[in-house]
């Protein structure tokens, strides 16, 4: 099965087992494991932070700097086809009280307009708008990215109003490379930065939420009362230094292959693809031919790629999305490539 679902399906490779396997470790909770804090302080500088919290999972990260960020009853800006809103399980609103505010954007992308009409901060009868939450890549908008000028306007512009900032950054380091800056430069601009060591990089668990020491320092605190402290975690942690240690080269080849998928999509009938950034492919299936009675386009058309071993994921009842990793070499991404034309073409 060549394998596209997502670029979490990465497996820890012989380097990051070595690493595991002979990791310096002690009690994370009682701040004694040194793997970790290198970890920790390797992260934070490579997203231009100076502290930083090695959290379970992506979403653990973003919602304690949702948490930190605001207070109950508050509202929080986010995209609408934002991670923090469709797959985070109503967690700012569960654990923290907090209400979202969809706003529309173009490919995912906000714009400092439209975040600047929708904030209300001294309205005696209204929330008050507190959070300005990015996510760079854009996941379910298919990887796309901000231009790096635009990220600080809105960052700039939402503090200067006097909202907190979290950035999302999931896949920051896919961002960088397609837009050609470093990753410290995009997560600057922001309070708080989460990036993912699970994903694009390689690592088998692990995210690195990033931010002030002091708003680290209580973040801990949350991080404990959602049960995420944790012991030896250094065996995990040196998984994730190897992974940063590697850089964003390897990024490069998943980009490009993604662009192959795209490209091969763009040419057969019918089919849309969204702008490829970084990734991540999302397309369209045309309706007809795929579809029928219960069973919607987009997982009619991953039915019959999956019958020539060939997996991604359904968005929604049209789109269907590719993610490239470096599990995927470029043998299969042409396999893929010819799959997608018998199937699709
Ligand atoms: C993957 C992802 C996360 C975090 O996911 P976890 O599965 O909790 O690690 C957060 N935001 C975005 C945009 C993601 O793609």
């Amino acid at each position: 099965m060549i394998d596209l679902r997502s670029d979490t399906l990465t497996r820890p490779d012989e380097e990051m087992r070595r690493a595991m396997a002979s990791a310096e470790v002690g009690d994370d909770v009682f701040g004694e494991d040194p793997t970790v804090r290198r970890l920790e302080e390797l992260g934070a500088e490579k997203v231009g932070q100076p502290a930083g919290l090695f959290v379970p999972s992506g979403t653990m990260g973003n919602q304690i700097a949702l948490h930190l960020l605001g207070r109950p009853g508050d509202v929080v800006l986010c995209e609408s086809l934002s991670h923090i809103l469709h797959y985070e399980m109503g967690a700012m609103a569960a654990l923290s009280g907090l209400l979202p505010r969809p706003l529309d954007g173009e490919r995912g992308l906000l714009d400092l307009e439209t975040v600047n009409a929708a904030i209300e901060t001294d309205v005696p009868y209204k929330s008050r708008t507190t959070v300005l939450a990015l996510e760079n890549s854009a996941n379910l908008a298919g990887g796309s990215v901000y231009e790096p000028a635009t990220l600080r306007r809105l960052a700039t512009g939402a503090r200067e109003r006097g909202l907190g900032v979290h950035l999302d950054g999931a896949r920051i380091f896919n961002a960088a490379v397609a837009c050609g800056v470093g990753a410290p430069e995009l997560g600057a601009c922001a309070d708080t930065v989460m990036f993912c060591l699970s994903k694009g990089l390689g690592a088998p668990v692990g995210s690195l939420l990033c931010s002030s020491p002091e708003r680290i320092q209580e973040a801990r605190r949350f991080r404990r009362l959602l049960g995420g402290g944790m012991r030896q975690v250094g065996v995990l942690a040196a998984a994730g230094i190897v992974a940063l240690e590697r850089g964003t080269d390897p990024l490069e080849l998943d980009h490009e292959h993604a662009r192959r998928l795209a490209e091969t999509l763009a040419g057969l009938p019918g089919f849309v693809p969204a702008a490829c950034e970084t990734n991540i492919v999302v397309a369209e299936v045309p309706s007809p031919p795929w579809g029928r009675d219960g069973v919607p386009p987009s997982v009619a058309f991953l039915e019959a790629l999956a019958a020539r071993d060939l997996a991604g994921v359904p968005l929604d009842a049209k789109r269907v999305r590719f993610v490239t990793h470096r599990d995927v070499s470029p043998e299969e991404i042409d396999s893929a490539c010819e799959i997608l034309r018998r199937v699709g073409g």
